[in-house]
């Protein structure tokens, strides 16, 4: 079998853009380029479009792909091809994928950067060996959710907000209204309220984690209060949906066990009568958004092998 051309590999983010090429017959993951995103004031993305292009130069170093796959943040309408709202980018209805295709001249699949990663992170990381409701919990700067009722992602544009759902102790929201669970609950939010209780900076969730480990009571209160919100976010989860695998992943989960340990005794605690679901971590790290951009990309060369097999 000849060897396949290369798959171009774009995951745009809220601040930064991750580009790699998947290569040869296993179609690893070449090493991947980081690049911020360029401020940028068009919402038709026409800056974005020509920053991905040199990134997409770049990174392919003068070889051709067969096909690639984008990511895109905020809400996306995979359907239209469009990206329909992202606050960060200030991108409005914008129909960016197939620009970049016409522009790369190379055919293009397109996603969302948080349900695509999730959706790696269900086939090839911790969700591999099934479940029958999987929730993967997306939590760094802010908390990004996605659900699978089996394998199937409930993919419905603007779905994945439980970190703007309400919850006791949640502040003044950046999203306008009050009481969201992010706004306690992720790293920046764990910071945010430690600095409240103790009146001290820090750099991050991380160093509150060191101290409460190391007996400072404002710092063990703020984790315990981020703790205790994500129990009861997941609470209404199980209740709703009977999710019985909950992964998490994002910044906050490289605290590893001493998030998820006092998570589950949480959630626990609550359930009552319901059956408490699987609390994992993620395993795909911050390269699951390019593995699923690989898978996205490679259901697209075959559905093009297909369509050139068809007589
Ligand atoms: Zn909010």
């Amino acid at each position: 079998m000849p060897e396949r051309a290369p798959l171009l590999l774009l995951d745009v983010g809220g601040t930064d853009i991750k580009a790699a090429v998947a290569r040869g017959a296993g179609r690893e993951l070449g090493p991947a380029l980081r690049r911020g995103v360029l401020a940028h004031a068009d919402s038709s993305g026409q800056a974005l479009l020509s920053q991905l292009a040199g990134i997409a130069s770049e990174v392919l170093d003068g070889e051709r792909p067969g096909a690639a796959a984008l990511l895109l943040p905020g809400i996306v309408d995979t359907r239209r091809r469009r990206a329909v709202f992202s606050a960060n980018l200030g991108l409005r209805d914008a129909a960016i994928p197939d620009a970049l295709a016409e522009r790369l001249g190379v055919p293009l699949a397109f996603g969302h950067d948080v349900g695509t990663a999730a959706e790696a992170e269900l086939a090839e990381g911790a969700g591999r060996d099934g479940a029958a409701c999987t929730l993967v919990v997306v939590i760094g700067t802010g908390i990004a959710s996605t659900a699978f009722i089996g394998e199937r992602r409930v993919d419905v544009p603007g779905a994945g907000e439980l970190g703007h759902v309400p919850v006791p102790g949640g502040l003044a929201c950046s999203c306008g209204a009050t009481g969201c669970l992010e706004t306690i609950a992720s790293a920046a939010g764990i910071a945010r309220a430690y600095e409240r209780l103790s009146g001290e900076a820090v750099q991050g969730a991380k160093q509150v984690l060191d101290r409460a480990q190391a007996g400072d009571p404002a710092a063990a209160a703020a984790w315990e209060q981020a703790v205790e919100a994500l129990a009861f976010a997941l609470h209404w989860s199980v209740g709703l949906l009977g999710v019985d695998r909950v992964i998490v992943g994002g910044g906050l989960s490289e605290a590893g066990e001493s998030l998820l340990t006092p998570l589950r005794a949480a959630l626990a605690e609550r359930l009552s009568f319901m059956p408490a679901p699987a609390i994992v971590p993620a395993r795909l790290g911050g390269d699951a958004g390019l593995v699923g951009a690989r898978r996205l990309a490679l259901a697209l060369e075959a559905s093009l092998d297909a369509e050139e097999e068809r007589p």
